[in-house]
């Protein structure tokens, strides 16, 4: 690669809010994103000292902002935390998400509503909050919504997570479109099976975790340092002209 090729990953200086920096790919991303040069706004309800540390060690600073992305109430205040932290904004991660897991006869309400608002609904007045901020700057800048590889198939079990993942696939398209031309770029990493908190159920069930290993062509499952490079990448001006694209970091699973 030249050294202008090289350079085109180069964050230094950037500012990025990393929703559910605290742990699992959040973590990951996060400090991924500080040591190539940005600043970090993590925003999670949990205290967040290790990625905290993580990222100071890089030379980086970081911000612990605490919110409840159960409502929308604090989006306008994550914003204002990162202004008076940092005073601007290029990078927001939408990282932060739950699932809830009962047969589809059985599914209630409060599962449905659960994973909705934290999973699509703050995710899109979050993005709506960064991309005003980021016309206010005149800078452009990128967003990076966290899919899963149920925005592309349906899964069982998982009613409310299939429909806020496969809407973010959409609205990721949608926000692209909108905000193609002010030099926003929205697109979305879709992680595979990756090995943290949310998929612990899984690997504790030998069957689910060999059927599901038996199908990922790079024979493991993956881990957060995996989305590194990706969130890297979809951050810098080298995807400057890729907008509305949900990448799939899943070890081949999709190509099955
Ligand atoms: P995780 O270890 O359970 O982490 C989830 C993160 O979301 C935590 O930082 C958590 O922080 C934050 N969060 C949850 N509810 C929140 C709320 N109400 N307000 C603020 N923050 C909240 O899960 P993970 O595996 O790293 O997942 C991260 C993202 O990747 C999620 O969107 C998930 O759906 C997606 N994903 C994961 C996989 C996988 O295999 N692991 C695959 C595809 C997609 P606090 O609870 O401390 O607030």
């Amino acid at each position: 690669m030249s050294p202008t090729t090289v350079n085109t990953f180069d964050l230094s200086g950037k500012v990025a809010i990393v929703t559910g920096s605290n742990t699992g790919l959040g973590a990951a991303m996060a400090v991924a994103l500080a040591a190539a040069g940005c600043d970090i706004v993590g925003v999670s309800r949990a205290h967040a000292g290790a990625t905290a540390a993580r990222v100071e060690a890089l030379g980086r600073r970081f911000a612990d902002v605490r919110a409840d992305l159960a409502s929308i109430a604090s989006v306008d205040d994550i914003v204002r935390a990162a202004l008076e932290a940092f005073g601007r904004i290029d990078v927001l991660v939408n990282n932060a998400g739950i699932i809830r897991r009962e047969d589809a006869l059985e599914f209630g309400e409060d599962d449905w509503d659960a994973v909705m608002d934290v999973n699509l609904k703050s995710l899109f007045f979050l993005s709506q909050a960064a991309a005003r901020q980021f016309v206010r700057q005149r800078s452009g800048g990128k967003i990076i919504n966290v899919a899963s590889m149920l925005s592309f198939q349906g899964g069982v079990r998982v009613a409310s997570y299939t429909a806020s993942k496969s809407g973010v696939l959409g609205l990721t398209r949608l926000l692209a479109n909108e905000w193609a031309a002010r030099r926003i770029n929205v697109n979305a990493i879709a992680p595979g099976y990756m090995a943290t908190a949310n998929t612990a159920a899984l690997r504790e069930d030998a069957q689910r975790n060999e059927e599901i290993l038996g199908r990922i062509p790079a024979g493991r499952w993956g881990v957060p340092d995996d989305l590194a490079g990706p969130v890297v990448f979809l951050a810098s001006s080298a995807s400057d002209y890729v907008h509305g694209h949900t990448l799939a970091v899943d070890g081949g699973w999709l190509a099955r």
